[in-house]
């Protein structure tokens, strides 16, 4: 029933070698939020994580150029 939220699921791609970075989240950004970015941290040795925005929104992070 509410699979559609798995269609819609935010991806984000970061650079290779990023450990900190920046990241709109898209939902935020319909809903009219000034400024939905969020920020998060991944360690060069893992290829992808999942972070939430302050509103509760998943975004998925992946990296690019493995
Ligand atoms: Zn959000």
């Amino acid at each position: 029933m509410a699979s559609w939220a798995v269609l819609t699921e935010q991806i984000v791609w970061i650079s290779p070698l990023a450990t900190g970075f920046t990241v709109i989240c898209e939902r935020c950004s319909e809903l009219g939020e000034l400024f939905p970015s969020v920020q998060a941290n991944l360690s060069l040795d893992h290829l992808r994580t999942t972070i939430e925005c302050p509103r509760g929104h998943s975004i998925r992070v992946e990296r690019d150029g493995r």
